[in-house]
């Protein structure tokens, strides 16, 4: 053991008393939110972030993970939504995917009921494959996302929460949001500064590190203050100011797999009312997102600049507004990929600091939280023992790679050859695990989650079936079943489905009745 090894072996069982968090983002500002609910009295937390550089502005569309942070925090949701101007999320729809004119629904929550003995999307298959070209029997069997109670409302434009009863469909609802970034990183900044979080306005423009061990004791100001403290979490952006300026982590480059390195972006007037889905539209060298917001319209073009300038992308995105322009275009550089160690020494990388994954499943705000969370797991002491450091930065390689292999799914599995861009994806070579799980799905529909992998069975299914890719077989030991019987058992479910989707309010009837912001949905 070395001697400043040694040394910090004395501080065993000590603990953390001063945190610093450096950026506030959305990250820094959940980091903050969090620890403030969970700290000792003792604990304080200073957050330094700079109103020159500013925040990326962009992260409007989440995941289901987000109401779980929310309620971790304890904040009524329907003042969240209020507050952030936000609407529901049921999935994404993504368009133009798998061929020009194809369009299909990744949503949250499970297909059909789940049986002790079967798969359930193992009897639909056995469906499909009875119905084979029959346009009719095809429209008996419809298509998976007849039977998941989330796409059925998202095509119908209805939302509800879910309810209560487990052999209620309705139950089987699960929702996310699309906010406002900057008025949740305000809610959060409100909510932490009221449980004694210090802000502090300035420009980080260096630090200070012991001399025995390089462990970071201080940042300082461009105005000559210096902030002490324990543990520094860096949530500086894409700069990664201190753990890749200072302490050098370094960076795994992905972007052989996901070659998209560039946005803009721009929010325009709502014209219509707000669907319960962000829509992601393929086109030519990318895609484009759409949210609506209570207040707004998100839009933006995330492309690859090997295949389309910045003038053509901007073009493009601006000839899709459905209405007036609020803000100028805004232009947004990126590389897919992570640092190698997202905690290094006593400094913890979270949000665009650790790694960047493009925005095309909305998980870079979940990737923050999970950062977080996994933090507050593995909380150290003064000591800063090296089994949690590594723990943590192996489980979240571990969640960046199985999360990355799922947005590779949706470009490797297009059937698209009309540019070079597309042609480019259908042909890049992808990681083994998810070349073999396409495989597996291919053969025999089968999928498996591996480990935490955070896209269920039922995402993967979704993505794997809309984007064309068709299982030759299934399980035969489904065939145990009468034929009859499977045929009018589905057709009931189909049903009910529907028609509990229909019993649903308008996604904007429910934010007017529940949850509508200051400046939101005129009534419906
Ligand atoms: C095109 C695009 C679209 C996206 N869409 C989504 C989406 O739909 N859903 C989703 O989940 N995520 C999305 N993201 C990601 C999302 O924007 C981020 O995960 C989220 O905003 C968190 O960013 P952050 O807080 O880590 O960094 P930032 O927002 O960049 O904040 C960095 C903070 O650090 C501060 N700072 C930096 N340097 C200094 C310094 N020297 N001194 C003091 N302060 C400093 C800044 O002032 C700022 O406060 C998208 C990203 C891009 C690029």
């Amino acid at each position: 053991m070395s001697a400043s090894a040694s040394e910090r072996a004395n501080l065993r069982g000590q603990p953390i008393r001063r945190v610093v968090i450096v950026g506030g983002g959305t990250s820094g500002w959940m980091a903050a939110a969090a620890l403030a609910r969970m700290a000792p009295p003792d604990l304080s937390i200073t957050l330094v972030e700079s109103d020159e550089i500013g925040t990326i502005g962009v992260g409007e569309a989440t995941i289901p993970t987000l109401a779980d942070f929310n309620a971790f925090l304890g904040v009524d949701e329907d003042d969240f939504v209020r507050q952030t101007q936000a609407t529901f999320k049921l999935g994404i729809e993504f368009v133009d995917w798998g061929r020009m004119g194809e369009r299909y629904l990744h949503p949250f929550g499970v297909h059909g009921h789940p049986t002790p003995e079967f798969k359930f999307h193992q009897l639909w298959l056995r469906l499909v494959h009875w119905a084979g070209d029959d346009p009719e029997r095809r429209a008996l069997v419809g298509d998976l996302g007849d039977y998941n109670v989330g796409t059925v409302a998202a095509r119908l434009g209805r939302f509800s929460r879910p309810q209560a009863g487990v052999h209620n469909v309705l139950s089987t609802i699960r929702h996310a949001f699309h906010f406002d970034a900057g008025l949740y990183a305000r809610y959060l900044r409100a909510y932490a500064e009221a449980r004694g979080v210090v802000r502090l306005e300035g420009m980080v423009v260096g630090a200070q590190q012991r001399p025995q061990d390089g462990f970071f004791e201080a940042v300082r100001l461009r105005d000559g203050r210096v902030i002490e403290g324990d543990l520094f979490i860096d949530c500086s952006g894409f700069r990664g100011l201190l753990i890749n300026g200072v302490l050098g982590a370094g960076f795994i480059d992905w972007s052989r797999y996901l070659p998209c390195d560039r946005a803009v972006a721009v929010p325009y007037e709502r014209t219509a009312p707000p669907d319960p889905f962000t829509r992601a539209t393929a086109d030519l060298a990318g895609w484009r997102w759409r949210i609506p917001l209570q207040h707004r319209m998100g839009s933006g073009y995330v492309y690859c600049s090997d295949h389309l300038s910045d003038q053509a992308a901007t073009d493009r995105l601006v000839s899709q507004a459905e209405g007036r322009l609020l803000a100028d275009v805004r232009p947004l550089r990126f590389t897919a990929g992570l640092r190698e160690r997202f905690w290094v020494k006593n400094c913890v990388a979270i949000g665009l600091a650790g790694g960047f994954l493009e925005p095309l499943e909305s998980t870079s705000i979940h990737l923050a939280q999970m950062g977080v969370a996994r933090l507050i797991l593995l909380w150290p002491d003064l000591a800063f023992g090296q089994a949690e450091i590594d723990e943590y930065n192996t489980a979240a390689r571990l969640e960046y790679e199985q999360i990355r292999n799922f947005i590779i799914l949706h470009y490797k599995a297009t059937r698209r050859v009309d540019t070079e861009f597309w042609r480019r994806c259908g042909a890049m070579q992808i990681p083994d695990g998810l070349a073999h799980k396409i495989e597996l799905f291919a053969s025999s529909g089968r999928v498996f989650r591996f480990q935490d992998d955070l896209f269920t069975e039922d995402s993967w299914l979704a993505v794997m079936l809309g984007q064309g890719v068709r299982p030759q077989g299934y399980d035969r030991l489904v065939d145990r079943i009468a034929h009859d019987e499977l045929l009018t058992n589905m057709g009931r479910l189909k049903d009910v489905v529907l028609k509990s989707a229909l019993s649903l309010p308008a996604h904007q009837t429910f934010i007017n009745t529940h949850c509508r912001g200051a400046t939101g949905i005129a009534p419906a």
